[in-house]
């Protein structure tokens, strides 16, 4: 808090100050040195001591702030304007060192391979980086007073904004604590960014006759919004949340919100956008880039469809599964059963192998909830379901019908075979608990629920001869 406020003050007074230039650039540097060190403090009250990021960020600060001095220095001392300078590798090293942070911090919010974050930044970067080769970069290599290095240093900046754009979308999309360190980191990037590109407009568009550039008060402004950027990379450090900032995901968010759709969108559409303007232009200046760019972006499209694709399959699946599933014991539901026994008795009737379809129901379950409790009763319930099941063929079918009676189909099982089975299954019954049964053994003719009637009247059979018991109904 402090720290914003004097970094405000500071700032909103360099644009009162008076127009000596070694000041003007001291107070700048000062601004920049101060917001290095405040980064540093920030990170070293972060109890994690996950510093090498923020380290990163404060270099790269440091290194952009220095390069304000150099620059001024060796324009007011030694006449060197003119590209490349000794000050443009200090400014520079904000773009490596800035990265690099950032790329820790994803590293550490996503602990997994962020394909859909991934493929979201590069959208972003590709339209961008179109839009940045065709209206900045490219250019360069018109200028012809220039040499080599000069031309390489001028692209080096819109390519490091470039890698800039894409480290805070990526940043923007990583799973993870979204507190607010970082917006304020997203706010410092997004201020840098607007800072580079508003000097990028000026020298490229440089409203003829308003000359901005030389306008001072206008400069101050620009200027400042450097200096803006590094304060909030230092309110992002200071902030109480920063340590959460590296804090790794506990799922995935795969959202894709109208906002960002939109954003997607308009980077996607940047290549078609610049060939219609350029046909419209009557000349197409940029034919093979435009081409590339539009075939990545579409590629990315692509690759962002398929990866929801997956999603809405997964989810299906998940969908599917718990509709089948009983959720107390885990076991297959009614539905699950409705749906597989008639396909159980069709591969019987073309196998001609028996099969047999048991109903349990638990003797005195109301009494046990009543005695032990509800929770004890579900315990029971779960418990007894894992040990039936643990009796049981690995084709054998066990579902929870509903409350505590359970339907059991056991392929190829005969009378004989199937009774033994069930006797095993009565014996491992938990907490001393028994159960009734009635055991039905297919006819070879009737359908699944009249299957399931004759298993239920043995059923009452079983609970009238007085429970504990297995019943069959007698051979028609
Ligand atoms: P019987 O031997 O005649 O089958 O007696 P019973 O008490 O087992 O039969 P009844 O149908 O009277 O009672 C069934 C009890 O099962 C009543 C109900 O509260 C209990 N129950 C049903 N579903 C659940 C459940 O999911 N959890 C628990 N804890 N109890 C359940
Ligand atoms: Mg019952
Ligand atoms: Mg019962």
């Amino acid at each position: 808090m402090t720290f914003a406020t004097v970094a405000a003050v500071a700032i909103v007074a360099y644009q009162f100050l008076p127009g000596d230039e070694w000041l003007l650039a001291g107070w700048q540097v000062g601004i920049g040195w101060l917001a290095a060190a405040a980064i540093v403090l920030g990170a070293r009250r972060q109890e994690r001591g996950d510093w090498l990021p923020w380290y990163l960020l404060a270099a790269g600060v440091f290194s952009n702030a220095t390069g304000i001095g150099v620059a001024k220095t060796c324009a007011l001392l030694w006449g060197l304007v003119d590209l490349p300078t000794p000050a443009d590798p200090f400014f520079l090293g904000l773009y490596p060192a800035c990265a690099a942070g950032i790329a820790l911090l994803i590293r550490r919010r996503d602990r997994w391979a962020n394909w859909t974050a991934m493929v979201d930044a590069a959208t972003i970067t590709t339209g961008f980086g179109l839009l940045a080769w065709v209206y900045v970069i490219d250019p360069i290599n018109l200028v012809s007073h220039m040499d080599r290095l000069a031309h390489a240093v001028q692209a080096a900046y819109p390519i490091g904004d470039l890698l800039l754009l894409a480290m805070m979308t990526r940043l923007l999309r990583s799973g993870g604590s979204r507190g607010g360190a970082l917006w304020w980191m997203a706010g410092a990037l997004g201020t840098l960014l607007l800072g580079d590109s508003s000097w990028v407009i000026l020298d490229n568009l440089g409203a003829p006759g308003l000359a901005l550039e030389e306008t001072p008060w206008f400069v101050r402004i620009l200027e400042s919004v450097f200096l803006v950027a590094f304060a909030l990379f230092a309110v992002a450090a200071l902030d109480p949340a920063a340590d959460k900032l590296g804090k790794s995901a506990q799922e995935s968010t795969t959202r894709l919100g109208a906002g960002l759709l939109m954003l997607l969108t308009g980077a996607s559409l940047i290549a078609p956008g610049l060939l219609a303007l350029q046909v419209h232009q009557g000349q197409v200046v940029n034919g093979g880039s435009i081409a590339i760019g539009s075939t990545v972006l579409f590629l990315l499209v692509v690759a962002r469809m398929a990866g929801l694709l997956r999603d809405v399959e997964r989810q299906a699946r998940q969908v599917r599964e718990l509709a089948r599933s009983d959720e107390l014991t885990g076991l297959p539901n009614r539905r699950a059963w409705n749906d597989e026994v008639p396909r159980a008795l069709e591969r019987a009737r073309r196998d001609h192998l028996p099969v047999a379809a048991a109903i349990i129901d638990l003797d005195h379950f109301k009494r046990f909830n009543d005695t032990f409790g509800h929770p004890a009763g579900d315990r029971l319930l779960k418990a007894a379901s894992a040990a039936w099941h643990g009796t049981l063929r690995s084709v054998d079918l066990l579902a929870r019908y509903g409350g505590e009676e359970f339907v059991v189909l056991l392929p190829g099982a005969d009378a004989a075979s199937a009774h033994e089975a069930l006797s095993r299954m009565l014996a491992v019954t938990p907490q001393d608990q028994t159960f009734s049964a009635g055991l039905a053994v297919w006819d070879g003719e009737e359908t699944s629920e009249e299957l399931l009637q004759r298993a239920d009247r043995a059923l009452y059979l079983a609970k009238d001869r007085g429970r504990n018991r297995i019943e069959m109904p007698a051979a028609a």
